[in-house]
């Protein structure tokens, strides 16, 4: 809906229908020369034109009448609401018109817009390539435009390059002219009607597979030069996820081609853009014999998550950009969805308890926000890019999903889709289709979780059940988590397969003694059982699916960081769970050792050690360090992680050892390259820094280089992560992945504090180096960090004097679990060692 008293929304007065757009990118030159041709429809008499446009230089403006008159046009620009002002020297008659306008830009070094990037190929030599990053709002630092989702329209694309450059757009190439002065003119088809945030260019030294068809669909890779074996596993996934989607929404794809592209320098995970997706190299690229089951994942969960976009986003875009989070929940769940389809047995629904529980550990928090809010500026836009719009709100897509049955669910999808393709929506709609294939209260339920932050704890005693907000600590002033949820309630008896299904509301509902509240496991809500019913259930552990296991544990820990049960039971349900062989029940486990050890000083620490080994070590045993023929397929990430945390928070000298010979044997493949390294930097030897350097810098693949840049943040010597955090910034530490270097540099135990003045001393320069959408998720990192009282308030008052453009929530939230570790560190202290003690006796 228009809301005039936004100044940032351009009027439904000019509505674009067509753009004809030439690009002419000088890749030298860092900048860019453009044509563009836009068909309007003018709904009424307007005094001018408002159209995006921000750092484009314009230079002739002409407005030309369906009756063949023309005018040219004065233009003045508003860099605060990133508008030009297009007006003629009389009023502009409702009608039809074009709009041509010859500008120019800059091929902007920030990875955002008409970007430039420049990177050392396999030989060693400096390449430099153009392309393009659209999403938000920044289609109108590449031409202007009605940038806004709504403002759908089509796209004739020509692009002008050197001649030995490739180009790729969203559709096939329909003409190719080479006229001899070392360019060449590639047009592209016309696109279907759609968004401006969707508009791509990549111009480059690139090669690609060859296209295969995916039922009249060709499908390609396209990769930097000399990638050429890092390739086909993608074409793999992205062949299976179209057919699949393709089904699942009984669509057809909606676009001609589909290009999948690697980006060597790219500030988000992928793109959905129509018909060319860009991805940063970790998510496309990979030689699943090197790397681990957990890297192959992502790789495949990206691609899934980008191709369900062309349905889900491209074919039917959100209204505005407070709809985001249903674009991106609704990916982030159906690319779960296709990678169970593709690989059953990595039981990647149980592993995604692991990213609903970093959800939670937000969403529990007062700083949290409703999954979806009025979204004014840009910048609020570029800040619903978090956990809650894409683990929490695809948790409680799955959630729903689950309660309605999954068919009744997809068959409200397919509603939606065709109700709505080619144009848009905002979410009541996906409510409404919901419920006309349900009959089920969708949109009641619904807005309790969407609208409001936080979730409940269900509390289950004498035989009833009832909610209240759940929350890690008690709130100090406002705080945004809400009051009472409709929670769509799945429960199942100890020992019984059937599940019953109904909606808790304010009244409490009773339960038959041996109830299993939470049954599968999906609810996005924790559990808290009286003491005889935890006994009844812990009695009977093993009947609990993985999931109901892993969301037991987790419940369980979230529970003992909110001072509600006590550490000693914590650790002694870990005993229990350690028969558990799902990474999601034992990322719990470890992240809590983990915890316990920043907590623990020194002297305290050897007592740490021999609890996480009491955990961990009859685990190792069972697993070994090498992988056997007929485990199953979960087993390699569990080995790693198992194997991982004895050999860091325990340091266990026999593994140690291994780690370090593995190593400097230079065997290191698979599932247990990263822990081995991690190992590594933990134990710090004479010359390891400076090897994993160079192994970083030499790396062949995507999934090594990242390893061993990890890596390079864990050292304990503070000489050593200093220079890393120098690094960081020089042409060594590629500007996307240096924010997350000094995110993970403030995540170490030992030197975050330090890690945080330098931060603190280059603080502008950080911000101006660095994508802005990636400087929340860097200073996220102190969410680690274990301080005194007066240590965290001073973190604080620095990060809230000196507030982001973008994701400041973010940055609150991560003020508000510093603080919170360091009360739980406080609290636990005087009692760490007798706690342990006894644990370990
Ligand atoms: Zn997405």
């Amino acid at each position: 809906m228009p809301t005039p008293a936004n100044p940032f929304r351009l009027s439904d007065d000019v509505l674009p229908r067509r753009y004809h757009l030439t690009l002419t990118p000088h890749l030298e030159e860092a900048t860019f020369d453009g044509y563009v041709e836009i068909d309007l429809d003018i709904v009424s008499d307007v005094d001018a034109i408002a159209i995006n446009a921000v750092d484009l230089t314009f230079y002739e403006t002409i407005l030309k009448r369906d009756d063949g008159s023309q005018r040219a046009c004065s233009v003045s620009i508003d860099e605060a609401t990133e508008r030009a002002r297009i007006s003629t020297r009389a009023k502009i008659p409702a009608g039809r018109a074009t709009l041509t306008i010859r500008f120019s830009g800059i091929l902007n070094d920030l990875l955002t817009g008409f970007y430039r990037s420049t990177y050392l190929d396999p030989d060693g030599l400096s390449q430099t390539i153009a392309t393009s990053q659209m999403e938000a709002t920044d289609a109108r630092r590449a031409f202007p435009c009605f940038d806004e989702p709504a403002k759908k329209a089509i796209f004739d694309i020509t692009l002008i390059v050197p001649e030995h450059l490739e180009a790729y757009s969203n559709s096939p190439i329909v003409s190719e002219v080479r006229p001899g002065d070392g360019t060449k003119i590639v047009s592209y088809a016309p696109t279907m009607i759609m968004s401006t945030y969707l508009v791509a260019f990549v111009v480059g030294p690139f090669e690609a597979t060859e296209a295969i068809d995916v039922d009249g669909i060709p499908v390609r890779v396209v990769y930097p030069k000399g990638k050429a074996d890092l390739a086909p596993f993608a074409l793999e996934i992205a062949a299976f996820s179209l057919r699949y989607f393709s089904d699942y929404f009984a669509i057809a794809y909606p676009g001609d081609k589909l290009d999948l592209v690697a980006i060597p320098d790219f500030a988000f995970g992928a793109m959905e853009n129509l018909g060319c997706v860009t991805f940063r190299e970790t998510a496309l690229l990979v030689d699943p014999t090197k790397a681990s089951r957990v890297e192959v994942e992502r790789v495949v969960d990206v691609v899934a998550h980008e191709i369900a976009h062309m349905w889900f986003g491209d074919l039917v875009t959100m209204d505005w950009w407070e709809g985001i989070w249903l674009n991106e929940a609704f990916a982030t769940f159906m690319e779960i969805k296709c990678t169970d389809a593709f690989r059953p047995n990595w039981k990647r629904w149980v592993s995604f308890g692991i990213s609903r529980e970093m959800a939670m550990g937000v969403d529990g928090l007062h700083a949290t926000r409703p999954i979806e809010f009025d979204v004014i500026s840009p910048a609020d836009a570029r800040g619903m890019f978090d956990l809650l719009t894409y683990e929490k709100g695809g948790s409680v897509l799955r959630m729903l999903e689950q309660y309605l049955g999954e068919a009744l669910f997809r068959d409200g999808i397919r509603r939606y889709l065709t109700k709505h393709s080619y144009a848009n929506t905002v979410t009541n709609d996906l409510w409404d289709a919901l419920e006309e294939s349900s009959g089920e209260p969708v949109r009641d339920i619904m807005n309790t979780w969407i609208l409001q932050g936080g979730h409940p704890v269900l509390s289950v005693e004498a035989g009833s059940i009832s909610q209240s907000p759940f929350s890690f600590a008690p709130a100090s002033g406002e705080s945004s988590i809400g009051d009472h949820w409709q929670v769509p309630l799945l429960t199942r008896t100890i020992g019984g397969s059937e599940i019953t299904r109904r909606v808790l509301g304010d009244a409490s509902v009773s339960v038959a003694p041996g109830t299993i509240v939470n049954a599968g496991g999906w609810g996005v809500y924790r559990t808290a059982y009286g003491s005889s019913e935890l006994a009844e259930i812990m009695a009977n552990f093993s009947d609990l699916t993985d999931l109901e296991q892993a969301t037991l544990v987790a419940d369980t820990w979230a529970a003992t960081q909110a001072n509600k049960v006590d550490l000693a039971d914590f650790l002694s349900l870990c005993l229990v769970v350690s028969t558990s062989n799902q990474t999601a029940t034992w990322s719990v486990v470890t992240e809590a050792l983990s915890t316990l050890n920043r907590i623990a000083d020194d002297a305290q620490r050897p007592l740490v050690q021999a609890s996480a080994a009491r955990i961990l070590r009859g685990k190792f045993l069972e697993l070994g360090w090498d992988a056997k023929d007929t485990e199953d397929e979960t087993i390699p990430s569990l080995r790693a992680q198992v194997i991982g945390a004895l050999g860091g928070v325990g340091a266990d000298d026999a593994i140690r050892s291994e780690a370090l010979k593995r190593f400097d044997a230079g065997d290191l493949h698979g599932d247990l390259a990263s822990a081995v390294v991690a190992i590594v930097a933990s134990v710090g030897r004479d010359g390891d820094y400076e090897e994993i350097f160079r192994r970083f810098k030499q790396a062949s693949d995507p999934q090594s280089e990242q390893r061993y840049l990890g890596a390079l943040s864990a050292f304990d010597d503070p000489e050593l992560t200093r220079r890393t955090f120098e690094a960081c910034f020089s042409d060594d530490i590629r500007t996307q992945d240096a924010p997350y270097e000094v995110g993970a540099l403030l995540a170490n135990r030992v030197n975050g504090l330090e890690i945080f003045a330098l931060l603190q001393s280059r603080w502008d320069e950080t911000l101006q180096r660095f994508p802005i959408d990636a400087h929340s998720r860097m200073v996220m990192g102190i969410a680690r960090i274990v301080a005194s009282e007066i240590q965290a308030n001073e973190i604080a008052a620095f990060l809230e004097a000196n507030p982001l453009k973008v994701g400041q929530r973010t940055v609150v939230q991560g003020i508000e679990r510093l603080k919170n570790r360091s009360l739980m560190a406080a609290r636990l202290a005087p009692q760490l060692v007798s706690i342990l003690e006894a644990f370990t006796a």
